[in-house]
C-alpha cells in the first residue's frame, strides 16, 4: 500500500525522510483513513486480486486425477542435511520454539550475509543488509510495500511471476507492461528460452518520471530465460539513468542449464545501491513449504523493508529459520563441489528437464528449452489450429480452455501461460501452457504412459 511511503512522501531513492518518524513514534495510518484516500479504487481493487487464476487451475487438477506438472514445487524429499537440521532445530534448543530476533535469526542472517557477501562482491553486513521473510512472496510483498507509493509506475516484464502485478497494485503503484518477444523459430527448429528477447528501445521508452522501480525475475518462471550479462547490463543502466529501483526476484539462481551462468545485478557495477536481491530457501533446498525467504539489498533500501516487516509480519519461525541457517552453513563448505546440493539439484534438475522435453515432443507439443529454474512453456499452436473449437466461454483465451481439457481428456495438469500476461497482451500469448519438471521419476514416468496413450490415440 505504499503506506510507510506514503506517511513519509519518500519516493525517489535519495530521500530518507519521515520513515524513521514512522518507526520511533509508532505513527499509522487508521485503516479507514487508508481506505478512504484509496476509494474508490480500494473497494473495486481487493476483488480481482483475490482471485489468483493459478490457483484456480491448481484447484481444478486436484479436483481431478492428473499427473500434476502445474503446481511449482518438487515432489520429493529435500537433501537428508536440510531435514535433520529441521529435526534437529524441533527436538534440540527450546529456546527456539521462541521467538527470535525480528529480522531475522541470527546465525541466518549471518550465514546469508557471509555466502551472498562473497557472490555479490559486497561486504554485507547481517543487521543492515539482511532481512528474512516469510518466502520470497513474503520478501517481494514487503519490497513493494516498502518502496512503491501512490501513484508510482513499476516496469515488469511479460511474461512474469503473477504476483508482481497485484502487489503493485496493493501499493498503489501502476503496473507498467514491458512483453519479451520470441523470435520465430525456424521450421523444425529448438526454441529456446534465450530467443525470448527485450526490444531495447521499447524499454526505455517504458522508463519515465513516475518509475520508481523494475521488477526483473532470472531465471525467470514461466519461461525459464536466464538474463545475459549484455541484457543485464541494459536493464541496470536505464536504472541508473532513471533513478530506478530494480527489484530482483533469482529465487531459481542455482538452477541454470547448459552451462549458462546466473549473473545477479546487483553485482554490475552501480547496481548493488539500487538493487533488492530476493530469494527462497524454498527453492534453494526444495523445501517450499518451509516458507523461509530473504532480501538482501543496502540499508538505505533495507530499512524502508524492516519498517513494513516490523509492522506486518514482525517475526518469521524461528525453527525453520534455524534449519536453512545450518544448511547454508554446510552448502558452504560444499560449495562448487560435486558433493554441493546446489550442483546434484541442477545436474537431477537438467535431467529432468531434458527428460519432459522430449516427451512432450512426442505428441506434437513444442516446448521452448528453458535455460534456468523448473519451468518451461510449450507451444501449443498446432493444436489450436487443428482443434480450434475446446469446450469454454468462446471468450476465454485458448490456452485455458486447452489446459482445463488436458485436464480432463488427458489426465495431465498444466498451467496457461496467458495468465502470466496482462489483460491486454493476454490474447497474443494464449499458445502456450506451463509445464513444472521438479518431479519425481515415478512422477515423469507417469506423464510418460499418459503422453504415450495420447500419441497412441493421436495415430490413425
Ligand atoms: N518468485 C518466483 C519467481 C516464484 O516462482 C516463486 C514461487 N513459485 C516465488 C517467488 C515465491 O517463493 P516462496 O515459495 O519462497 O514464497
Amino acid at each position: 500500500m505504499g503506506l510507510v511511503m506514503t506517511l513519509t512522501q519518500s519516493s525517489r531513492l535519495g530521500l530518507e525522510a519521515g520513515c524513521s518518524v514512522f518507526l520511533e513514534q509508532g505513527l499509522c495510518l487508521p485503516y479507514p483513513a487508508l481506505k478512504a484516500s484509496r476509494s474508490p479504487g480500494w473497494d473495486g481493487l481487493l476483488p480481482t486480486l483475490c482471485l489468483s487464476l493459478r490457483v484456480e487451475f491448481i484447484k481444478l487438477a486436484s479436483e481431478n486425477e492428473t499427473v500434476n506438472l502445474g503446481q511449482g514445487f518438487p515432489d520429493f524429499a529435500p537433501p537428508d542435511f536440510a531435514m535433520e537440521a529441521f529435526q534437529h532445530a524441533v527436538s534440540g534448543d527450546f529456546m527456539l520454539n521462541q521467538y527470535t530476533k525480528a529480522f531475522g535469526y541470527p546465525p541466518l542472517t549471518k550465514v546469508l550475509a557471509d555466502f551472498f557477501g562473497k557472490l555479490l562482491g559486497q561486504e554485507m553486513e547481517p543487521l543492515k543488509n539482511v532481512l528474512v521473510t516469510v518466502g520470497a512472496y513474503g520478501a517481494l510483498f514487503t519490497a513493494f510495500q516498502a518502496l512503491v507509493d501512490e501513484g508510482d509506475e513499476v516496469i515488469i516484464i511479460e511474461p512474469y511471476f503473477d504476483c508482481y502485478e497485484p502487489m503493485t497494485l496493493m501499493a498503489g503503484g501502476r503496473p507498467v507492461f514491458v512483453p519479451l518477444k520470441p523470435s520465430p523459430s525456424q521450421d523444425g527448429e529448438l526454441d529456446y528460452s534465450s530467443n525470448w528477447q527485450l526490444d531495447p528501445t521499447e524499454l526505455a521508452n517504458k522508463f519515465t518520471s513516475r518509475t520508481k522501480a523494475l521488477v526483473l525475475n532470472t531465471p525467470s518462471n514461466p519461461l525459464g530465460k536466464v538474463f545475459s550479462k549484455a541484457e543485464l547490463e541494459l536493464v541496470a543502466s536505464l536504472c541508473q539513468q532513471h533513478d530506478v529501483v530494480c527489484i530482483s526476484d533469482e529465487v531459481y539462481q542455482w538452477l541454470v542449464f547448459d552451462g549458462n551462468q546466473h549473473i545477479s545485478i546487483a553485482s554490475l557495477p552501480g547496481m548493488w545501491e539500487r538493487t533488492l536481491t530476493i530469494g527462497s530457501a524454498g527453492k534453494t533446498f526444495s523445501a517450499t513449504g518451509w516458507k523461509v525467504g530473504w532480501v538482501l539489498g543496502p540499508d538505505q533500501l533495507m530499512k524502508h523493508l524492516r519498517t513494513v516487516h516490523q509492522n506486518s509480519i514482525f517475526h518469521c519461525p524461528t525453527q525453520a529459520q534455524a534449519a536453512v541457517a545450518w544448511s547454508f552453513e554446510r552448502e558452504q563448505q560444499h560449495f562448487g563441489q560435486p558433493s554441493s546440493y546446489f550442483v546434484q539439484l541442477l545436474q537431477a534438475t537438467q535431467h529432468k528437464r531434458d527428460h519432459v522435453t522430449r516427451s512432450l515432443q512426442s505428441v506434437g507439443l513444442r516446448p521452448v528449452i528453458p535455460q534456468g529454474s523448473y519451468f518451461l512453456i510449450t507451444d501449443i499452436s498446432d493444436f489450436k489450429s487443428k482443434m480450434p473449437n475446446l469446450p469454454g466461454a468462446e471468450d476465454e483465451a485458448y490456452d485455458r480452455r486447452f489446459v482445463k481439457w488436458m485436464i480432463k481428456n488427458k489426465g495431465l495438469s498444466a498451467i496457461p501461460v496467458s495468465i502470466f500476461y496482462s489483460v491486454p497482451h493476454q490474447k497474443h500469448f494464449d499458445h502456450y501452457v506451463r509445464f513444472c519438471f521438479i518431479k519425481d521419476e515415478a512422477t515423469l514416468q507417469a506423464m510418460d504412459k499418459k503422453l504415450q496413450k495420447w500419441k497412441a490415440e493421436l495415430t490413425p
